[in-house]
């Protein structure tokens, strides 16, 4: 059986659970290929986006950060929050990044700067997933 079982999960809800044949994840050290009967492994994942192969087709996913676990062909993803690109409002996004950017340049006094940098991120994942998306369906097109 050339597969692997994935879940991806959040506080909120399961955002997905299936065996995949490939995850490229946002490995705090870099990206991790996790391919089935990968060896056990654990690992903290930063802001960014996951890619996994499912019937040959690739898909993916905004991801902010959090724990990555492989056990017994089983891939366990622990996530703040987690998004399939097909579900990103990319306007949202936007607006997301367009406040994290004011803040950064307004540097008011209170400025959590590490959360409005942190906020910047993700809203720049969100977009970039989402356009992605866009961008492979527009060519599969031509
Ligand atoms: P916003 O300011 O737009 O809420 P945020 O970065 O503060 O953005 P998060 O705290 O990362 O948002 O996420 C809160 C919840 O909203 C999560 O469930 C996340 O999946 C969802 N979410 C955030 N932004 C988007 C988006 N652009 N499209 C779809 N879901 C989103």
């Amino acid at each position: 059986m050339n597969s692997i079982e994935l879940q991806i999960i959040t506080a909120e809800r399961v955002v997905y659970s299936d065996s995949v044949e490939a995850v490229v994840a946002p490995g705090i050290e870099g990206e991790l290929g996790i391919l089935p009967h990968h060896s056990a492994l654990m690992t903290n994942l930063k802001a960014g986006p996951l890619m996994i192969r499912k019937d040959g087709e690739e898909s993916f996913f905004a991801v902010t950060g959090g724990f990555l676990e492989v056990m017994d062909n089983r891939v366990t993803i622990l996530s703040d929050a987690a998004e399939h690109s097909q579900e990103i409002d990319e306007s949202r996004a936007q607006l997301a990044m367009e406040r994290a950017s004011e803040r950064l340049e307004n540097r008011e006094g209170n400025l959590d700067l590490e959360r409005a940098l942190a906020q910047l991120k993700r809203a720049q994942i969100r977009v970039a997933v989402s356009r992605l998306r866009k961008m492979r369906r527009a060519n599969r097109g031509l």
